[in-house]
């Protein structure tokens, strides 16, 4: 499982996913990490590229469909539950997304250039609640 560590999205920069999505989407995405491949609308910084490593090994641990359903049920949760307390953010639905047991690691710690290299497996599932 170390090895898997080491394992990295590829990056797709300037790709019209990102504006497809974003249509069905509660909020604008710059960025999309499906599988082992990252959609991004323009550039992709040294930060967004750990963001989106984060949500890649997230995946792994979860083996891709986990994932996928541990978030849309943060979301959904995080929707019932800030849907009259979202002052802050845009509309209940931005707040759900920030809310996810997901993006709190990966907004927290993608500035850390260490992070990746000492994040531990499955930690995000309790250190974070929606
Ligand atoms: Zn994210």
């Amino acid at each position: 499982m170390n090895a898997l560590k080491e394992w990295r999205p590829i990056f797709v920069e300037n790709s019209y996913i990102p504006v497809l999505l974003s249509k069905i989407a509660p909020l604008e995405i710059y960025a999309i990490c499906l599988g082992p491949v990252v959609f991004a609308r323009g550039s992709v910084s040294d930060t967004l590229r750990r963001h989106e490593s984060i949500h890649w090994q997230q995946m792994i641990e979860l083996l891709i469909v986990g994932h996928v359903l541990l978030y849309c049920w943060d979301w959904i949760l995080g929707r019932i539950r800030y849907h009259q307390d979202w002052k802050g953010y845009t509309s209940p639905g931005n707040k759900a997304y920030y809310r996810t047991r997901a993006e709190q690691e990966a907004y927290m710690h993608a500035s850390d250039v260490h992070y990746l290299a000492k994040r531990k497996r499955w930690e995000w599932l309790w250190d974070y609640c929606v």
